[in-house]
């Protein structure tokens, strides 16, 4: 086995500086019907993936208009020598996100990242406006559009451990898989209110050090599991 862990990173809010996602329906389907919908979803009424797919229907966005919004955000500053660091390292780098497909690609393309592996729904733009596409619904817990929990399984068995590195709700499904999670934000409350072991971290510089850390670490003991929270 390999001492070096894969390395899984949200994207809004953890790359990104600011959640492209929640801007892009706040902006195009924003309204009272739209935030009664998230807060159902933070209440745990609805899953992602019907979040995801009621927002895409309320919003009325053009395709060009994603792109500008997309790459008015920053990225975190640390980030681009963070991924060179992976790969001079050989260590595996990926994007995982419960939001869309195309902004982070739009995103990643303007900072040179195209090359990053992106695992995460898919949106289709079509006549009426855009739609969500889950390609991998099936695999997960059946309330996320896109279970970062299974994505971290799939990489701890082909790496034989997992480093998260999240800020979100989106990410609770992570927890229970990863053998270190990495945390700001609402994440970072919900690894605290449940008693989850977490580092805490600012930006890609605090990720890289504890991603060396791990690396010297090797084997497999920080290996840590609880059961799983829901
Ligand atoms: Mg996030
Ligand atoms: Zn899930």
């Amino acid at each position: 086995m390999t001492s070096k862990p894969a390395v899984l990173c949200d994207f809004d809010g953890t790359i990104s500086k600011g959640d492209i996602g929640n801007s892009l329906f706040r902006k195009f389907a924003g309204g009272t019907d739209w935030e009664e919908l998230i807060a159902s979803w933070v209440r745990g009424e609805i899953g992602s993936r019907e979040c995801l797919t009621r927002e895409c229907m309320l919003a009325r966005v053009t395709r060009e208009e994603v792109v500008a919004l997309a790459e008015s955000f920053e990225i975190d500053e640390h980030f681009h020598e963070f991924a060179d660091w992976c790969a001079a390292g050989g260590v595996p780098l990926a994007v995982v996100s419960d939001g869309l497909d195309f902004y982070i690609e739009v995103v990643l393309r303007k900072h040179g990242l195209s090359h990053l592996p992106i695992f995460a729904n898919h949106l289709k733009f079509n006549e009426k406006g855009i739609e969500p596409e889950f390609p991998y619904f099936g695999k997960g817990c059946q309330q996320c559009g896109n279970c970062k929990g299974y994505h971290v399984r799939v990489h701890r068995e082909r790496h034989g451990r997992v480093v998260f590195v999240g800020d979100g709700y989106s990410d609770r499904c992570a927890l229970n898989e990863s053998d270190l999670v990495l945390a700001k934000g609402d994440l970072a409350r919900v690894c605290r209110e449940t008693g989850r072991p977490y580092a805490p971290f600012r930006n890609f510089r605090d990720v890289r050090l504890r991603v060396e850390e791990a690396c010297g670490r090797g084997g497999s003991d920080g290996r840590r599991r609880t059961g799983r929270g829901r």
